[in-house]
Formats: structure tokens, sequence, C-alpha cells
């Protein structure tokens, strides 16, 4: 029954991160005009504007000049749905289903915007940033890392400061080793070519403040490694991909999704694995 609930809104949710994929990277405002078909301009009926189900009835064409719906409408919708209803399955009820939705959500939105234009708008990323902040006062963060070394300095950090503390060094992290890594790209490319955009700085240091810092490196890990693997077979298997400008932020924001709803698991084990944690 939750399920079924939490599947409706992900749907009703999906919707609305369609009209923020379409208009934030053009800095359009999500809220006025109504949606309307980008061909013909005809505004579009409250009846069309079912999540999915009008996408299907309609069969992908607008109603009034038959212009083809980007299947992408679709796509963002249902898989909103499923991720959201994965939130809940890892979740539960809970503040972190809360605040693990919200992550997902703005990944959405900048996994199809740096998708479709290369861009990733600090309207999204700002405010993840601030929102990522003040959820730590009430969410736990991990901060194992700076609670390890207070404990061998004797100090002992309270739940809330030590959560905001493992969101900042999450940030710290996250933008920091990105930017330490773009640049390094950049001296070693002679100065040439931009590896890695300050969207994608901006991106992590968002993560970084939802997931603190092991989960954080967890994630670029697993973005630049699915990356490398993807960007590098296509471009063994077709040439027209050899100068293609590969979207570095949907790989991170693919592997952050992950690591928000599952990286745990194999972040233990890997620390069990390398001795790390008993
Ligand atoms: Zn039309």
């Amino acid at each position: 029954m939750f399920y079924f609930v939490v599947g409706i809104f992900g749907l009703v949710l999906g919707s609305f991160l369609n009209v923020c994929i379409v208009r934030l990277p053009n800095e359009e405002s999500i809220l006025v005009p109504r949606s309307h078909c980008p061909r013909c301009k005809h505004p579009i009926r409250w009846f069309d504007n079912i999540p999915l189900v009008s996408y299907l009835l309609l069969r992908g064409r607008c109603r009034d000049c038959q212009a083809g719906i980007s299947p992408r409408y679709a796509v963002v919708e249902a898989l909103t749905a499923l991720l959201l209803m994965a939130t809940f399955r890892r979740y539960g009820l809970s503040p972190e289903f809360v605040k693990y939705s919200a992550l997902v959500m703005m990944l959405i939105v900048l996994i199809f915007t740096d998708l479709n234009q290369r861009r990733i708008p600090h309207a999204v990323t700002v405010f993840g940033i601030s929102l990522g902040l003040v959820l730590s006062f009430f969410t736990q963060v991990d901060n194992r890392p700076v609670e390890w070394l207070a404990e061998r300095m004797g100090l002992f950090l309270p739940g809330t400061v030590s959560s905001v503390l493992g969101a900042i060094v999450g940030a710290v992290t996250g933008g920091g080793l990105f930017y330490a890594v773009g640049e390094a790209f950049y001296i070693l490319g002679g100065r040439q070519k931009e590896y890695l955009g300050f969207g994608d700085v901006m991106l992590m240091l968002m993560v970084g403040t939802f997931l603190g810092a092991p989960l954080t490196l967890l994630t670029i890990l697993l973005g630049s490694l699915g990356g490398s693997i993807i960007a590098l077979s296509l471009t063994l298997a077709a040439p027209r991909f050899r100068n293609y400008h590969w979207p570095y932020g949907t790989f991170l924001g693919i592997a952050a999704i992950y690591s928000a709803l599952d990286g745990t698991r194999l972040l233990e084990a890997y620390l069990r694995w390398s001795g790390l944690a008993s």
C-alpha cells in the first residue's frame, strides 16, 4: 500500500522534475508559464499532463501538431517513481527517507541536464548544498574519519556536532578532491582543455553534504571507474565517440544514487576486506 502511494507521488514529482530538466539550464522559471508543446506552443491540457498515462495514450505525440514528444519525459517519470520506491524500501517511513528522496530527485535533474546540455545548474547545486547542511542537523551524516581522529585525541563529539561536521567534511572531500583532480588534468593536458567543469565540483559538494566523506569517496570511485569503462568501450566500438564530450556529472549522479541507496553494504564489505574495520 505504502509502495503504491510512494509510486504515485514519484510519478507526479517526476513530472515536475521534467520541467526542471528543461527549464533550469536556460535559467527559466519553473513555475510560469504553464507547460506547452515546444513546437506549436499550445498549452498542454490538464488531462494530457497525467504522468506516464498521457504519454502512452497520446503515443508520444502532441495532440495539436503531432510533433513527437521526447520519450525522456516518460523515462524520468517512471525512473523517479522507481527510485523513490527503492528509497522507501531502504529507509522506510523515516526522516532519512525524506532526506534521500530529496537527494535522489536533485540528482535525477542533474543527470539529465548534464546528459542533454552538459549543464549542471547552480540553482540545483546551491540549493542542494544548503539543504544538505540543514538536514545534517536532523539526520546523522557518516562522520567516521573525524570521529576516529577525535577519539585518538581524547575528544568527544556530541551527535549533532559530529553530523554537521560530517556534512562539511564530506563536502570538502567531494568538492576538494574533484577540484584537485580537475586541476591536475588541466595542467597535465597542457592547459588546453578543461576536463572537469565547475558544475562537477558543485555536484560533489552537494553529494558530500548528504553522504559524508566515506560514501562520497565511493561515489567518486564508482563514477570515475564506471564512466571510464563506458567511455573507453564506446570509443573503441564506434569512432564517432572519439571526440565526444562525456557527461561526467551524469556518471557521478548515477554513482551517488547507488551510494545513497546501497553504498553502505559495498563500503562495509570493502572495509572488512581491507582490515580497516572488524
Ligand atoms: Zn504541438
